[in-house]
């Protein structure tokens, strides 16, 4: 397409002349001889460059100028003025128009001022596309960098959620490690004790079994006894035998502890669900620890109102009850009371506690006493026997009947142990 020109002169020989000398240099090119005529034509369509004198009949040439850079920026001008209004042509250059000719305006001279102006116009549309494409190329550029900002953020996020990962098993890994060395460490302790435990009843059964065999053998050699060295020697025999009888019932506790202990651990520990009633469960076993209490006073505390009952194995809350009084005892030599309590805790639980006023439990230990093997290094506590399975035991007893056991208690004052367990009917129903 060959550039459009724009000729707007009042006077039509000087339109024609220049139309006719720019047509042979192959522009195409349209002209107006007044304002009006010559808008309504940009209004038309857009010009590459047009020439106009500054001056017109209607017009300012300036406003005509103007008019063609709104409807297209690149439009170069060109005004054509008589000497006379040379010093409006320089306001003309300032604003904007790109180049002025002195009328009559020579023919190379216009022909040059002409080519010029449009070569400016196509460098200028040159810069501008280079302009844009640079601009594009930066917004790629910065695409890529922001695409790669978000790839590093990304990798970073990623590789500091590993190193958090690793953080965390390696600290796993520590308490497992550091929880294994303890269990190892409780082991020996525990073999130790448990050795111990287990020789003390043999040794005493069987110095007395030693003894009593010596003292049938010298009988025998001996002959018939009188009545009254008979009587004697029987009920000295009574007595060492009834000692055998009390150590070999430690033994047999001893042993099934351990049983139940192996049970646990390979979780063969079976459970035969009835309903219990807890008071009188309860109420027998603090008849047979009476039995043995010379120092202590079992007092029960219950409301015959309240329904007690839970569903559970009779036996292992009979076990889990022996080991809490057990303890209450053992662990209170200097005696006092030992207050069992059972009562509804809520609607859905039933609750007994066995409290002594005895050494207690510091804080610390709290929670660890239901650990496996555990025994506190407390020197009033290790004078008491014990192999430290007796609250492991009945933890998982209590654990297996979905209740919670916990101990609240205060060095020198006393212990008390709770345990919650499902009632069979919940408070509600009942009422
Ligand atoms: P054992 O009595 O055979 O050591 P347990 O598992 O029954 O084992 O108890 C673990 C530890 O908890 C005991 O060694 C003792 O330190 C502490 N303990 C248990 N019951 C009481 C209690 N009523 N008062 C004070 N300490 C207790």
């Amino acid at each position: 397409m060959p550039p459009r020109v724009l000729i707007v002169d009042d006077e039509e020989s000087v339109t024609i002349t220049m139309a006719a000398i720019l047509e042979m240099d192959g522009y195409s090119v349209a002209t107006a001889l007044r304002g009006d005529d010559a808008l309504s034509q940009i209004a038309k369509e857009e010009f590459d460059l047009v020439l106009t004198d500054l001056r017109l009949d209607d017009f300012d040439g300036m406003d005509v100028l103007a008019a063609a850079r709104r409807r297209s920026p690149n439009t170069v001008g060109i005004v054509l003025t008589g000497y006379a209004s040379l010093e409006s042509a320089v306001t003309a250059l300032r604003e904007g128009a790109y180049d002025y000719m002195l009328k009559p305006a020579d023919v190379e001279e216009l022909r040059a001022t002409v080519a010029r102006g449009l070569e400016r116009r196509k460098l200028g549309q040159q810069l501008r596309e280079r302009v844009a494409d640079l601009e594009a190329a930066n917004r790629t550029i910065n695409q890529l960098n922001e695409g790669l900002q978000d790839r590093v953020a990304q990798a970073t996020a990623d590789l500091q959620a590993h190193v958090h990962e690793l953080d965390e098993a390696r600290e796993a890994l520590q308490t497992s490690y550091e929880q294994l060395q303890e269990l190892d460490k409780l082991k020996s302790q525990f073999l130790s004790i448990a050795s111990h435990e287990l020789k003390t009843p043999i040794t005493a059964m069987s110095g007395f079994v030693q003894i009593a065999v010596r003292r049938i053998k010298r009988r025998l050699g001996a002959g018939r006894p009188t009545e009254a060295d008979w009587k004697k020697e029987e009920e000295t025999l009574l007595e060492q035998l009834e000692v055998v009888q009390r150590q070999t019932a430690k033994l047999a506790r001893l042993v099934d502890e351990l049983l139940d202990v192996s049970r646990i651990e390979s979780g063969r520990l079976e459970l035969q669900v009835a309903d219990v009633d807890l008071p009188e469960l309860i109420a027998e076993v603090m008849r047979r620890h009476e039995l043995i209490a010379t120092r202590h006073q079992l007092r029960l505390h219950y409301d015959p109102d309240q329904t007690l009952g839970v569903r559970g194995d009779r036996d292992h809350l009979e076990q889990a009850l022996n080991n809490l009084v057990g303890n209450a005892m053992k662990y209170s030599p200097e005696g006092g009371a030992i207050d069992v309590t059972v009562a509804r805790a809520g609607e859905q639980e039933v609750e007994f506690s066995v409290g002594d006023h005895g050494i207690g439990i510091r804080p610390a230990e709290l929670a660890r006493v239901f650990g496996l093997f555990y025994r506190s290094p407390d020197r009033l506590a290790r004078d008491v026997g014990g192999m430290g399975l007796g609250l492991f035991i009945t933890k998982e007893i209590v654990d297996r009947h979905n209740g919670r056991i916990w101990a609240e208690s205060e060095v020198g004052q006393g212990t008390t142990f709770h345990v919650a367990l499902p009632a069979t009917v919940a408070a509600a129903v009942e009422a």
